[in-house]
């Protein structure tokens, strides 16, 4: 069985005095018996979850890493540099790097290598816009953002990887796609996971995110395919965030 994982994304959200008091909030009331969690916080901000979060059991992460080792990429920051900070997770190819930083999906799969290189593991974000969906693409687009990792991993490599399946038109609007929609991507995902390795197909976590809240995830998790959530707006309140945690159990 799955144990269900609950990612933060704070996004280009916080200060060191906002996280002293959402990350204490979310120590204070965590229950590791209900789900594995985790912040992907701005870079910045590693060193303070690693004072806070270090010897419980919620992980840290960040939100986007180079592709590079090292070098001349003035702004980057590599997997290795972050594992220094002691990330559990990386997420790669959220949509709005891919929709502001023009991030294709060939960069998106070089960067999950770098993550897993470094010992990490990458959190690939997959998901179509309202248009694709609209013109009944959403399958070939996830299937393609998802093709490009699989073909750089070999079969083991199947297994360090967690999926976030996030409709770009549900992210930060309130929309959410319905328990069933969602189950269908996850179920399709998962077969395309399977074609690389049956058995870590099982194993793999694929998260849904997009306006996941206290009030709907746990219908969402309740979908058979559906092993959690990566959580942005609802990430930022202790209680929330805590209240989605509760709602995997
Ligand atoms: C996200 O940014 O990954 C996300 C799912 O955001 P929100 O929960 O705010 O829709």
């Amino acid at each position: 069985m799955r144990r269900k994982l609950v990612v933060g994304n704070w996004k280009m959200n916080g200060s060191r005095a906002a996280n002293a008091s959402l990350l204490s909030g979310i120590v204070a009331g965590f229950d590791a018996a209900q789900a594995d969690s985790a912040v992907c916080v701005p870079a910045p901000y590693l060193a303070q979850c690693e004072a806070v979060l270090a010897g419980t059991p919620i992980g840290w992460g960040a939100q986007d890493v180079s592709a590079h080792a090292s070098g001349a990429y003035t702004g980057e920051v590599s997997a290795q540099m972050l594992a220094e900070f002691g990330c559990r997770y990386v997420i790669v190819g959220h949509s709005e790097r891919r929709a502001y930083h023009a991030e294709s999906s060939e960069l998106v799969a070089q960067k999950a290598v770098a993550v897993i290189g470094a010992g990490m593991t990458p959190i690939v974000c997959v998901g179509e816009t309202l248009d694709e969906r609209e013109a009944g693409q959403t399958n070939v687009v996830v299937r393609n953002q998802l093709a490009h990792v699989l073909e750089r991993l070999d079969a083991y490599g199947v297994a360090k990887i967690v999926v976030a399946y996030e409709p770009v038109w549900a992210i930060g609007t309130g929309r959410t796609a319905t328990p069933e929609m969602a189950q269908e991507v996850h179920a399709r995902l998962r077969a395309q996971l399977a074609e690389k390795n049956a058995v870590a197909a099982g194993k793999v976590q694929i998260l849904y995110g997009g306006s996941m809240k206290p009030d709907n995830a746990k219908e969402l998790m309740a979908q058979p395919d559906i092993d959690g959530g990566l959580i942005g707006g609802a990430a930022l309140k202790a209680a929330d965030f805590l209240a989605i945690i509760h709602a995997a159990a």
